[in-house]
């Protein structure tokens, strides 16, 4: 599948930010958007929103909120050494593909 061999990260990873204003910042992957090679990362790259009042806000105003950061901009951070790293793949034993840490050797899965 297409979706997964790109979408090396997946929801609930942290993962630091290499570019742009929150270079060097991590956070927990709130949401990953296959379609816009995006990722919702919590507390990064916040942008005001203005919410037009509709029917369950009920009112207006402007809101703090999450933009998806593209995948291209982040690397994974490993939950096991903590270092930012690529993510590889490797196959198990029972045939089970699993990501594993180019630093440490972990498996993340
Ligand atoms: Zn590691």
């Amino acid at each position: 599948m297409e979706a997964t061999k790109k979408f090396r990260i997946k929801k609930n990873d942290t993962v630091v930010v290499t570019v742009g204003k929150d270079r060097g910042k991590r956070g927990k992957v709130l949401r990953v958007i296959p379609k816009k090679d995006g990722l919702i990362v919590e507390k990064l790259n916040m942008v005001k929103r203005h919410m037009k009042p509709n029917q369950q806000t009920r009112q207006g105003g402007i809101l703090d909120k999450e933009a998806p950061i593209h995948i291209s901009n982040v690397m994974l951070v490993c939950s096991k050494c903590t270092a930012p790293t690529r993510v590889s793949y490797r196959v198990l034993e029972d045939n089970r593909k699993v990501r594993y840490c180019k630093k440490c050797n972990e498996i993340l899965d």
